[in-house]
Formats: C-alpha cells, structure tokens, sequence
C-alpha cells in the first residue's frame, strides 16, 4: 500500500512540475542572455562614477560631501600670479572606498553636474590599483589609472563599458 502512495504523490509532483512548466512557456521571457545581452538600469541606478574636467570648477564640494573621504583634488593656478584658477589640476576618486551613496553628485553645483553616476553596473577590478581613478584635463570620463612600474598614467586593466552615458542635470 506505501509503495503505491508513493507512486501516486511522486506522479502528482511530476505533473504539478509539467503544468508549473508549461503555464510559463507562453509568458514572454523575463531573464536576459548576459553577458550577450544586457539591461539598462533605472536612470537614477548609482553605477560608475565619472568625472568632466571641463565642467569642474574644482570648488572641493564633492570632496567635504564624500563620507568615506575618497576624493581628493588640486585646483590649477595661475603661472604668474599663482593665484588659485576655477579648474582642476587633478582630480582622483578611490572606487575601493566609495559607497556609491551619490553624495557627490548632489553637492556638486555645476549645471551639467561634473561627477555623476553612470549607468554601468560591470565594475570588476582586478587589482586595487585599478580602483583608485585618476583625472586630468582631456582624461576619458571613465578615468585612467596610475601604473607605479610604468610611471604613467594607463587604461584600467579590468573591464570597464560606459555603454550608457545619462543625462546630467
Ligand atoms: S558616491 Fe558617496 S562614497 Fe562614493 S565618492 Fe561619492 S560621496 Fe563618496
Ligand atoms: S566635481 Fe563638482 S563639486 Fe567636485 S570639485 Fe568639481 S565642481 Fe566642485
């Protein structure tokens, strides 16, 4: 008699499985193929911080706004007078502390904002070297890092796809 209780609940589960099955091989597919196909996020998704040294009036908001104090930056100056000049000299941002709390972005007064979150979620770093971004006028938004063999400033070994630049306000 046991053997055939479990007989009929074993056949029930399998059908209840079949009927789960088909019920959901007529709705459309909500899973994507990644890393072949890829999601956009939300436009306020906080992804990848970027950097426009041509907007930055190197004010330092960003900076005293950043709770886990990784940013730092130099503002240019003047060649005679050495008086302090609306632009950045340099501007570096440690991915390895940051929070992704978007504090930066909000403090920021520039119209477009000069740091903002992009959309790119792959950040995948392969040495911690790779998480410290470093700005100079005319760098890529997404940063360069400072290679201490090389003494140069290089492209991040890891993979880094600014697929989806939004729209800064
Ligand atoms: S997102 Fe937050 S933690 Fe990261 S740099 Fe900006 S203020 Fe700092
Ligand atoms: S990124 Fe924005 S807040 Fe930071 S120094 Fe530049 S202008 Fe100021």
């Amino acid at each position: 008699m046991g053997y055939f209780k479990e007989v009929s609940s074993a056949s029930w589960a399998f059908c209840e499985g079949l009927w789960i099955t088909l019920r959901y091989l007529f709705k459309p597919s909500v899973t994507v193929q990644y890393p072949t196909e890829k999601l956009v996020p939300y436009e306020r998704f906080r992804g990848l911080l970027l950097f426009d040294a041509a907007t930055c009036i190197a004010c330092g908001l960003c900076a005293k706004a950043c709770p886990s104090a990784c940013i730092a930056l130099e503002a240019q100056t003047h060649p005679e007078t050495k008086k302090r000049v609306p632009k950045a000299e340099w501007y570096s941002l440690d991915l390895g502390k940051c929070n992704f709390c978007g504090l930066c972005q909000e403090a920021c007064p520039t119209k477009p904002k000069s740091v903002w979150h992009s959309l790119d979620y792959e950040l995948a770093f392969s040495t911690r070297d790779d998480m410290v971004r470093c700005w100079k006028p005319g760098f890529p938004l997404a940063g360069r890092v400072w290679d201490p063999v090389q003494k140069a400033f290089r492209d991040p070994e890891s993979h880094i796809s600014v697929r989806e630049v939004q729209a800064r306000i």
